[in-house]
């Protein structure tokens, strides 16, 4: 057998295997080139799913005729001025994408550089270059990519129907144009604009909400917080919905480091883990985090399509958002999504007339606009035909009610000056219902009764520490070496938390204490699942989560139960202290404590509006 060096073709070949997966990363490849370009607009087109055509044109800086070609040739690159890895300001920088494209399609390039007197065009077909040529080009840069993977047939052969394709493009430019608001992006697919977003310009936070709400849809914008916060040199920024707004799955959950789009297990993680007390496990926020960390603290390399990343100090990033998520979480305070009075509105509503939620290609399109107030034609008319008072009714004294014999006294005001409005009545042993300045609002006690036990006890801990109850018969663990290292390490902490251990001997730990809350506990379980957190982030995240758990099956028991009678006074209370709790909009697993709901919807229902 004889060794051989690879030509440059089959090589070429092999890299597109990885960089271009399918249309869709050859999208993803030739716009992050036109945003590296400095492109105020971007234009795509993709025709059969991107299979036979796809173009993307910009108006940035543009190509240098003699220097087109090198552009397609392999690991040439205008974007790295030195050797320095740890020193990428730019989404590209192996020089793999033009190269792996044309070793796999045919592919043409129209480019005027900016202040040149002309364009020029370069063909590439097989891995054949053809001179480049003078053209008629008005700025900016066009790739055109025909017939991909017509040079390798197995390849074809995986992809899936054109609509999927296409849908998949629109994903990745949509995580693109979220993160340059001031970019205008469109993708059409021959017959149709699929995409179409404009610049936006201002400040940061508004511009970029503006383009996470034209594609994630308003009722994201709508229903989101401000994620800002800072620590050694990392910054994170972003909008997260509100836990009430939730989905059965991760997808519309978009994280970002340093512009790049990431999909990466610890950052999934950490956000799952600053929403756990707000949602069930198997709901999911909505969310766009943008993370900043000095381009020496990342590895973005793992992987040629750079969607893994991999972080010098995973603890202090996770720490980050968790703690940002949190924070913003509780300035929201008790505020629980807009979207659950429209979805209590759409169920009062005659059929086919609640909320419509439309999905589009690729994405969570949001049709119907806020789905308010759509009465089906006819209906006011008929309504109004029952607004005359019935013959013979009596009007009810002044503050009877058939269900609650503790009736609030109606001289108490008009609920205007609280959020939560006053307390009217309680009907069924369960529901609190309460007068706001504009509306009214149905409190399910219970459910916000455990949310705000819950939330006194977690207060509690935080400031008095945990109780801890002593072992009759101190627990000995046997670990490995390292994981005895670290748990002794952070003694202190877990003392603190109500674990109190020691080294014991190199290959062991004693325990002598355990939360008092936890009860009867697998203590072996517990730390050798804090040893593995410790060293994978750096924090004893099962110690917190099983406290959180138990406080939260505490806080349930401890709670007013649905079907208790609630005096005025009580009821009152109830929704002054909900509105000072944070997070009190939602019980422990994501569902609302409350709806509001205005008197002008309420009007709409009745044909009056
Ligand atoms: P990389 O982006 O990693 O540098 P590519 O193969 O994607 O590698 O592109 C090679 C080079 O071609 C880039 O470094 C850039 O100089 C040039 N280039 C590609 N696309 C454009 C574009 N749309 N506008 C201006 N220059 C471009
Ligand atoms: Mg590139």
């Amino acid at each position: 057998m004889t060794i051989r060096v690879l030509s440059e073709t089959v090589v070429n070949r092999i890299a597109a295997g990885e960089v271009v997966e399918r249309p869709a990363s050859t999208v993803k490849e030739l716009v992050e080139n036109s945003v590296d370009a400095g492109a105020r607009r971007i234009e795509i087109t993709m025709r059969d799913g991107g299979r036979s055509f796809i173009s993307v044109a910009d108006d940035g800086a543009g190509i240098a005729g003699d220097e087109l070609a090198l552009a397609v040739r392999r690991h040439a690159t205008s974007k790295l001025a030195g050797d320095d890895l740890d020193a990428i300001a730019t989404l590209g920088f192996r020089g793999e994408a033009l190269p792996s494209i044309c070793a796999v399609s045919r592919l043409d390039i129209v480019s005027r550089a900016a202040g040149a007197d002309g364009a020029w065009r370069i063909h590439v077909e097989g891995g054949r270059a053809s001179t480049p040529r003078p053209a008629a080009h008005a700025g900016g840069t066009r790739v055109e990519v025909r017939d991909l993977f017509f040079a390798t047939p197995a390849r074809l052969k995986f992809l899936k129907s054109a609509r999927t394709e296409l849908s998949h493009a629109v994903d990745a430019v949509n995580r693109l144009a979220m993160v340059h608001p001031e970019i205008g992006f469109s993708l059409s697919d021959g017959t149709r604009t699929v995409v179409r977003l404009a610049a936006t310009q201002g400040e940061l936070f508004a511009s970029r909400l503006e383009r996470l709400g034209a594609i994630m849809g308003r009722e994201f914008a709508d229903n989101a917080v401000a994620v800002e916060a800072e620590r050694e040199g990392f910054r994170l920024t972003g909008h997260a919905g509100l836990p009430t707004l939730n989905r059965a799955n991760a997808s519309a959950q978009y994280l970002f480091v340093n512009g790049r789009p990431v999909r990466d297990k610890l950052l999934f993680g950490a956000v799952r883990g600053a929403y756990r007390d707000f949602l069930a496990s198997n709901r999911n926020p909505m969310l766009a985090l943008f993370l900043d960390v000095p381009s020496s603290a990342v590895d973005v390399n793992v992987h040629p399509a750079k969607t893994e990343v991999r972080f010098r100090d995973a603890g202090l990033v996770r720490a980050l958002i968790v703690g940002a998520l949190r924070h913003a979480l509780a300035v929201a305070g008790h505020r629980a999504s807009t979207t659950v009075a429209d979805a209590a509105l759409g169920a009062f509503r005659p059929e086919g007339t609640g909320v419509v939620q439309a999905s589009g290609a690729g994405g969570p399109a949001y049709a119907g606009g806020r789905g308010r107030g759509r009465v089906p034609a006819g209906f006011a008319e008929r309504a109004e035909a029952f607004h005359a008072p019935l013959p013979g009714l009596q009007a009810p004294p002044a503050g009877a009610d058939a269900d609650s014999g503790d009736t609030p006294d109606a001289a108490d005001g008009d609920g205007a000056d609280y959020p939560l409005g006053l307390a009217r009545a309680q009907v069924h042993g369960t529901y609190v219902l309460a007068q706001t300045g504009d509306g009214l609002v149905i409190v399910d006690q219970h459910a916000a009764h455990e949310r705000l036990v819950y939330e006194r006890m977690k207060r509690a801990m935080e400031a008095d520490g945990v109780a801890r109850q002593g072992l009759l018969i101190p627990a000995v663990i046997e670990l490995e070496e390292d994981a005895c290292a670290r748990l002794g390490a952070r003694a202190a902490e877990l003392a603190e938390l109500g674990l109190v251990l020691e080294p014991f001997g190199p290959g062991a730990v004693v325990v002598r204490e355990v939360p008092a809350l936890l009860g009867e506990t697998d203590a072996a379980g517990l730390v050798r699942d804090l040893a593995d957190e410790l060293a994978e982030f750096d924090e004893a995240l099962s110690l917190k989560e099983r406290l959180a758990d138990v406080c939260g099956t505490m806080a349930c028991h401890g709670s007013v139960r649905a079907g208790r009678r609630l005096n005025a006074r009580e009821m009152n209370a109830l929704l002054r202290e909900m509105e000072v709790t944070p997070h009190s909009g939602q019980c422990n697993h994501g569902r609302p404590t409350y709806v509001e709901l205005k008197l002008a919807d309420i009007e709409k229902l009745f044909g009056r509006r």
